[in-house]
């Protein structure tokens, strides 16, 4: 019943149709070569970090993610998940999410049907709502031969540098990431700690480029946030990330007045229809693949932000060069580029996109430009 032409499923994961995309516009169509077997995989990613990576909430010593791949003609499409727990999600919920894919999941005729269905699919599970549209995206634009952000008419041109984040650690270590990143437009120094000012004093004594500041929620008044911000605001800092908790909004509103530096929402904005609360609040908004679910929401993301007037910054979770790269894709939409987790891996399975100078530079392989080099990665669990 209902079952698109061409398309039927060999897999792990039984009765997840392919898309047959057959109602795109002829320059996108595959013509009558549909895929005939389609195969569909998932596998646990234990990702060891280079340093123990902290930030208000606590301390990873490694993060796993799950790469979910589709096979079909030949091609293979990688996507990733890479839960947060901040955001009720777990590597178990993002498999039980994956496994509860059936025949009667969906209809799909149309790649753009299967990406518009994901929120009714894993309604709780944004990452792997994620994983699966990077993967259908991948796969897409490998089939037409083209890099992905090419079919989305996005200009490489115009990234702008992404930011090194520098974790929360001694002010001493902190200084000597920081000196270590030179190479970097600006730095991103997660703080939120009784230490903050020691830490901004001792990297400034090393470096003085730019700075941009994420709390990840960690002041809780909003008078001492704002002699924080004013502080910081002399001392070369660009930004402020999530001063506040994002329950908060009647502080965030009261700080935003006042506030002499761009105050950027990120655990307050997850899928679009959350942007709508940000402008009396924020002056920008983070997006991450992660929170909203894939490129196919993240544009529809950053499209409401630009119409609420709102900055836009591309993040990421702790992810490799498969979810960098597809955040990548559309980050030279955006005024500030986050993404550098896959540099904070020891054993990354990916080979992703250049960085020069400081700026990633889109490479012009079809699909999302990776190639899976599979280094020390754990295998299924
Ligand atoms: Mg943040």
């Amino acid at each position: 019943m209902g079952r698109p032409r061409n398309a039927h499923v060999v897999a792990e994961l039984p009765g997840f149709f392919f898309p047959a995309l057959t109602r795109l516009p002829q320059f996108l169509q595959l013509g009558d070569n549909l895929p005939d077997i389609v195969m569909w995989k998932y596998i646990i990613q234990r990702l060891e970090l280079h340093h123990p990576f902290r930030i208000s909430r606590g301390v990873s010593h490694f993060r796993e993610t799950i790469r979910v791949s589709v096979e079909a003609d030949g091609r293979t499409g990688y996507g990733e998940a890479a839960p947060n727990p901040r955001y009720g999600e777990s590597i178990d919920g993002v498999l039980a999410a994956l496994d509860t894919l059936n025949a009667d999941a969906f209809q799909p005729d149309s790649l753009r049907s299967v990406l518009m269905s994901l929120p009714q699919l894993f309604p709780q599970s944004p990452s792997a709502r994620a994983a699966v549209d990077i993967a259908l995206h991948d796969w897409w634009a490998q089939s037409l031969d083209l890099p992905l952000y090419r079919l989305l008419g996005i200009d490489p041109a115009r990234m702008p540098p992404t930011s090194k984040t520098i974790g929360i650690a001694a002010p001493d270590e902190m200084a000597r990431r920081a000196s270590e990143s030179a190479e970097f437009a600006c730095l991103k120094i997660k703080l939120g700690t009784d230490q903050d000012r020691e830490m901004i004093e001792a990297i400034r004594k090393v470096t003085d480029q730019p700075l941009r500041v994420d709390a990840n929620e960690g002041w809780l008044n909003r008078e001492e946030a704002i002699r924080q911000i004013e502080w910081l605001a002399g001392v070369g800092v660009e930004l402020v990330e999530q001063p506040m908790p994002a329950a908060r909004i009647e502080d965030s509103a009261w700080l935003k007045q006042r506030s002499p530096l761009p105050l950027i929402a990120d655990e307050a904005v997850t899928n679009p229809s959350s942007v709508s609360d940000i402008p009396e609040g924020y002056h920008g908004i983070n997006i991450k693949l992660m929170k909203c679910g894939g490129l196919f929401a993240g544009l529809d993301l950053l499209t409401r932000a630009r119409t609420a007037g709102l900055q836009v910054m591309i993040g990421c979770m702790v992810e490799t060069s498969c979810g960098i790269a597809a955040a990548a894709q559309i980050a030279p939409l955006t005024d500030f580029v986050d993404l550098d987790s896959n540099l904070l891996i020891s054993n990354d399975p990916f080979e992703g996109h250049p960085l020069i100078d400081g700026t990633i530079r889109l490479n012009n392989r079809p699909g999302l430009g990776v190639r899976l080099i599979e280094r020390g990665v754990e295998p299924l669990r």
